[in-house]
């Protein structure tokens, strides 16, 4: 059995203002879409990366040969889809470059999921917020209870002939898993970690180097 990772990594990175794209951020010795590819690289036998568009050349630069950098979308699942499009395996993982601190063991735990059978696998961690569902008026319409609520993590895992399907509508969502549940599937949630959080704004006091 075969798996492709695919890291989404054509963000803007507005919201982090950098002023590039975010996965070409440095955290310690690696730049963020380095530290992505070495959690998903044990576990996978193809990598294919979705860059922004105009930094396909930067990209190839830090990741070398061996991986395959496509030119992303203008959203997410259009990025996912541009890499979907090459991807050999029998398993996709989708990954996203912004989770880049997720750990190879948490790979490994979807893949073992998706080998046991089960066609989607995310990960999610309970979530310690309370969330209240808020209307255009900017009052609440309702506080759905937390014991049932997870948040949810990269990377998800999915038998890929489900995932085209899945991707086979052009439809938008936020992750992965929502276009399985749009088409009736089923998707497993296994535990996550606290290490596989979203980088999405600059920490207060930190600094930031560019790559380039
Ligand atoms: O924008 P959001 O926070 O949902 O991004 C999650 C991941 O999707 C990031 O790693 C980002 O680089 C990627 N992304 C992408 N193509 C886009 C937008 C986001 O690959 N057009």
């Amino acid at each position: 059995m075969s798996v492709t990772g695919i890291i989404a990594a054509a963000g803007s990175g507005e919201r982090f203002g950098a002023g590039f794209p975010k996965a070409f951020i440095q955290l310690g010795d690696l730049t963020l879409i380095e530290h992505a590819i070495a959690s998903l690289a044990p576990v996978v036998d193809q990598i294919v990366i979705s860059a922004p568009a105009g930094f396909e050349n930067q990209m190839r630069e830090i990741v070398g040969e061996e991986i395959t950098v496509v030119t992303g979308g203008s959203t997410r699942s259009a990025s996912v889809r541009n890499a979907l499009a090459v991807a050999t395996g029998d398993f996709v993982l989708i990954h996203d470059a912004a989770r880049a601190l997720a750990s190879s063991d948490l790979a490994r735990r979807v893949v073992a999921e998706l080998i046991a059978g089960e066609d989607a696998v995310v990960p999610g961690v309970a979530v310690v917020d309370t969330i209240k569902v808020v209307g255009s008026s900017g009052y609440v319409e309702s506080t759905p209870n937390r014991s049932s609520l997870v948040g949810i993590q990269t990377p998800q895992g999915f038998k890929r002939s489900v995932l085209n399907q899945a991707h086979a509508s052009q439809a938008e969502a936020t992750d992965d898993g929502a276009l399985i549940e749009a088409i009736g599937g089923k998707v497993k949630v296994i535990a996550g970690e606290d290490s596989a959080l979203k980088i999405t704004y600059p920490p207060e006091c930190g600094i930031i180097f560019p790559w380039f």
